[in-house]
């Protein structure tokens, strides 16, 4: 078998995937591990949602809504546009790539920031773009570098708002300066996944952008309903962005790519402001406590604007991420993000804050971290 594989494809380096939750205890011995790596909700998804995807079952042998026509209306009427500004996605990542599909051919180019989330470039590489990445500067995205990186070649630029993995965000100001100075024939995309956790009073004002493209790019906006909806294994997600964006994004978009337990799932954890508002309440007491009992045993938190963040541990970060597997307890070790001395934990139940808490004590003093 030779096959034919072009080069930007066999150059990929697939995304490292987790393991099952029921593997990891089977091999590392644990039973009751708790998870504080992928930035889920913690607190589960809408009681509301559980029910509307069990009605739907029976449903099951019918293709979904090709237009999502509920679903697309309800968040239209939730983020304060017309159903033609929104476009939904399996996941955000699906808008991610339609972005890409649409607008990057081979030869061009887009800009990311490092370290961000990583399938912004991995999309370019499928598509035979070229990633011109930029460091991030002092944990921050690194603007004025983004802007001079700018090219006659550059398609898109993807800016995580927070920022993932580091919790920075970009304030009003900066924001709107960074704006005008771009060229209009840009598209940039600022991935608010995390937006629902920021106070009202601190994001950018980016649907008078995104409606009002005059002497600047077009903006798209990208939310999800996988974190503070807690509906991240049913992967909805979508863009917001001028309609002339979004008419191109359904050219290359499959007619059935939110599914039908999707789509109903959606729809009803929109209607259940109990369960969103109380998820905010209940992460942003849990950051608080975290920082505070974190700070007591001698590590540095990072100030996150987000249901995560980043805390210096003093020592070798994967060595502590491994010593914490065998206590059950799954963080991120931001090592192979440049942060050799960083993990990422995502604020969980107030139980699991507790664990993490003492197995974080207990495995920084048998590896003998910061006895400085
Ligand atoms: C979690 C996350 C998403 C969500 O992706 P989905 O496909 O909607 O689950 C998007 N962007 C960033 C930066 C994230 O951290």
């Amino acid at each position: 078998m030779q096959l034919p594989v072009p080069q930007h494809i066999a150059a990929i380096v697939p995304y490292p995937p987790g393991k099952p939750m029921d593997e990891l205890e089977r091999e590392y011995g644990i039973t009751n591990a708790i998870k504080l790596a992928s930035n889920e909700n913690p607190f589960g998804p809408s009681p509301k949602a559980v029910v509307a995807i069990g009605d739907m079952l029976h449903n099951l042998h019918r293709y979904p809504d090709g237009s999502s026509y509920s679903l697309t209306k309800a968040v239209a009427r939730w983020i304060g546009v017309a159903p033609e500004e929104i476009v939904l996605g399996n996941g955000s990542n699906e808008v991610i790539e339609f972005l890409v599909k649409a607008f990057v051919g081979a030869g061009d180019a887009v800009i990311t920031s490092h370290p961000s989330f990583l399938m912004y470039q991995k999309f370019v590489q499928m598509r035979g773009g070229d990633n011109v990445v930029i460091p991030l500067k002092e944990m921050d995205h690194d603007l004025e570098a983004i802007n001079r990186a700018i090219s006659d070649r550059t398609r898109l630029i993807f800016l995580d708002n927070p920022n993932n993995p580091t919790g920075t965000l970009i304030g009003r100001e900066r924001f709107a300066r960074f704006l005008a100075d771009l060229p209009e024939s840009v598209i940039l995309v600022i991935d608010e996944a995390y937006v629902d956790f920021v106070d009202p009073d601190q994001r950018i004002d980016i649907l008078s952008s995104i409606r009002n493209p005059d002497k600047i790019p077009a903006v798209v906006s990208l939310r999800t309903f996988s974190k503070v909806f807690g509906l991240a294994g049913l992967r909805v997600g979508f863009g917001v962005m001028h309609r002339e964006v979004a008419a191109l994004l359904h050219r290359v978009r499959q007619p059935f790519n939110i599914n039908l337990p999707a789509q109903a799932g959606a729809l009803a954890a929109l209607d259940d402001l109990e369960h969103y508002e109380s998820t905010l309440r209940k992460t942003a007491e849990g950051r608080a406590w975290l920082g505070k009992a974190v700070s007591e045993l001698g590590c540095r938190p990072y100030p996150s604007y987000t249901n995560f963040f980043l805390i210096d541990v003093g020592g070798d970060a994967t060595r502590l991420y491994e010593a914490m597997l065998y206590k059950g307890v799954i963080v991120r070790s931001m090592k192979a993000y440049g942060y050799p001395e960083f993990i990422r934990i995502t604020v969980g139940t107030a139980a699991e804050n507790q664990r993490f808490v003492t197995a974080l004590g207990e495995c920084r003093r048998e590896l003998g971290y910061g006895r400085d």
